[in-house]
């Protein structure tokens, strides 16, 4: 019974789950990242860079509460054991002058997101309260996201077929019992503001306005793709601080445009390829048993 359903899950998580569906008849369908686009009142966090110590509280507290291994080990990039990290940056001003940076980094839940596009089995959804959230049971493991994503968010646990991707849901059930993200309640020093994205956007001018030295005139994720969900305030360029320079047009538009065109066909190819891929790692991973931590955190 074991080895039958250990098989089962084996052909779900290598991709020929949507074969089957296709040999069957079956559309796949993707969810549209903009049929899920948040409400006026969606929940944002805003990140105040001019604020962070760089003392990692967050990114520990991060993964206490999704109860992540080693939670009392500071991660130092994102994957399937840590889906929040304290980045370091290094700023040089005009006079030379170096500025150490901490940018603490999670899923932007993106207003219009691309990885929701590119999922072809609605394993990915904007909720209208504002979190992008997965759903294990639904997702095939074509990685999909993890290209789609301009940040480069969705991370595979290439040591577990079960575990698939991994990311940052927002703390959505503390969410649902009133609490605040466990990374905005962990920091001890105002550097992470939990509220709707409306109210901390008109915060987040506000201080713009009353302390143009501190602050730069931008405040990222607001046009950003079309806007995310978390919110950055710098007083240095985001360029330098290691986010990405984006257009405020949402790729998951024509990433939507090619989904809904995409032939069952294709998606079984793809899915198919998927799954000799992720054989092809995993058979890396069990010849080099010595180099396990290494090898899981440093491949997305
Ligand atoms: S940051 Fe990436 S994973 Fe998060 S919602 Fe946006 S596209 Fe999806
Ligand atoms: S919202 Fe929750 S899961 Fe996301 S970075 Fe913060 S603590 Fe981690
Ligand atoms: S807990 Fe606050 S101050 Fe500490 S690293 Fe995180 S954001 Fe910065």
């Amino acid at each position: 019974m074991n080895e039958v359903m250990s098989r089962r899950t084996f052909l779900k998580h290598a991709g020929v789950g949507a074969a089957v569906c296709a040999a069957g008849g079956l559309a796949v369908q993707p969810a549209l990242a903009s049929e899920g686009t948040s409400s006026a009142n969606a929940w944002g966090v805003l990140v105040d860079l001019t604020r962070c110590n760089g003392c990692d509280s967050c990114a520990l507290a991060c993964k206490q509460a999704n109860q992540r291994p080693e939670e009392d080990q500071i991660p130092n990039q994102l994957s399937s054991d840590s889906y929040s990290f304290v980045d370091r940056r290094v700023y040089v001003g005009d006079a030379g002058q170096e500025q150490q940076m901490p940018v603490k980094r999670q899923c932007m839940h993106c207003l219009h997101p691309a990885c929701v596009s590119a999922c072809t089995v609605g394993a990915l959804t904007k909720t209208p309260d504002g979190p992008v959230v997965y759903d294990s049971s639904k997702c095939i493991g074509c990685r999909y996201c993890q290209y789609a994503c301009p940040f480069g968010v969705p991370t595979y646990d290439w040591a577990n077929p079960l575990g698939l991707i991994h990311k940052c849901q927002f703390c959505i059930s503390r969410l649902d019992e009133g609490e605040q993200p466990a990374c905005v309640a962990g920091c001890p020093t105002g550097a992470l503001r939990f509220g709707t994205r409306n109210d901390l956007l008109a915060q987040a001018h506000s201080q713009i306005d009353s302390n143009p030295g501190r602050y730069i005139d931008q405040i990222y994720g607001e046009s950003e793709l079309g806007g995310t969900s978390v919110l950055y305030l710098s007083g240095v360029p985001f360029a330098a601080m290691g986010l990405p320079t984006l257009d405020s047009q949402s790729p998951s538009r024509y990433a939507e445009a090619v989904m809904r065109k995409t032939p069952v066909i294709g998606l079984t190819v793809a899915a198919l390829a998927s799954g000799a891929y992720w054989l092809t790692k995993r058979r890396e991973f069990l010849a080099q048993p010595e180099v396990v931590p290494q090898e899981v955190n440093h491949d997305r």
